[in-house]
């Protein structure tokens, strides 16, 4: 077992950065009607459409989950929960155990950490729980052009929901707003870090399989069943800076400079 850096030293830190290609219209709405529509696209201040990270850590998350889930930790070597689901059984992830949670609660605080170092899956220790704090952010996605983009995207005709009964009725009127893709592509920035990657832990295993899935493409936002939202990580546009020893990052910043430098990306996934 490899024991829990946490949060409480930095050792290591890398930071990604690449571009997303939007390939299927875009509907990840703002839940505020505007007078244009009843579902607006996310925008920042400046009326740019952006990708929260939190859509995109959720979006990524959730692909893992079902991907590990399928496989079982015999094949994969990952311990890996399925969030807002509940496992009662002995070895589960304190995330999806209640007894585990109460448990945690009666632990004084110098062993809290070792408990939940116990407790937490793979995944959990990567992405965090409600008790841990992720190791892995994602900034929100900005495009790559901001000022390509309209004020308003195309507007589409929705059926209306109701909302007692959840059944789809005709005759409520209902429209939303999607961006999408432009003939010579529409991209955003996908701004990634991830810190302290333990040695000899699956925390490499699960960093080369969120880039993977980027890479394959991940749907984000509303009507994902019907294939909108995908976005996908271009490969070629990848790059990573870091620092791998936190003597690297004292270092520089005694002398004032930047201790993030390029790194090529075998040698962070092989660290
Ligand atoms: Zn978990």
């Amino acid at each position: 077992m490899t024991a829990i850096s946490g949060h409480h030293t930095l050792q290591n830190r890398y930071r990604f950065e690449g571009r997303l290609e939007l390939t299927s219209p875009l509907r990840l709405s703002s839940g505020r009607a505007s007078d244009v529509t009843d579902a607006p696209l996310m925008r920042d201040r400046a009326g740019v459409p952006y990708i929260p990270g939190s859509s995109l850590r959720g979006a990524l998350r959730s692909e893992m989950e079902r991907i590990l889930a399928g496989l079982g930790k015999e094949t994969t070597g990952v311990r890996a929960c399925i969030l807002f689901s509940e496992d009662s059984s002995p070895d589960a992830c304190i995330s999806v155990n209640r007894n585990k949670q109460e448990e945690l609660l009666n632990q004084s605080e110098d062993k809290v950490l070792a408990y939940l170092d116990l407790h937490l899956c793979d995944l959990c220790r990567l992405f965090g729980s409600p008790a841990y704090a992720s190791r892995l952010t994602l900034e929100d996605s900005v495009p790559v052009n901001p000022a390509d983009h309209p004020k308003h995207a195309n507007i589409r005709d929705g059926v209306g929901i109701d909302r007692d009964t959840g059944a789809a009725r005709e005759n409520i009127k209902f429209n939303y707003e999607v961006l999408e893709p432009e003939k010579g592509g529409t991209f955003f920035i996908l701004r990634m870090q991830v810190e302290n990657l333990a040695k000899g832990s699956p925390d490499s295993t699960l960093l080369r399989l969120a880039l993977s899935l980027l890479e394959e493409g991940l749907f984000v936002g509303g009507k994902r069943a019907a294939g909108l939202g995908k976005i996908r990580l271009r490969k070629d546009s990848l790059k990573v800076r870091g620092f791998k020893d936190p003597k690297e990052l004292w270092e520089a910043l005694k002398t004032g400079g930047d201790p993030h430098r390029e790194l090529p990306l075998e040698e962070v996934l092989n660290a």
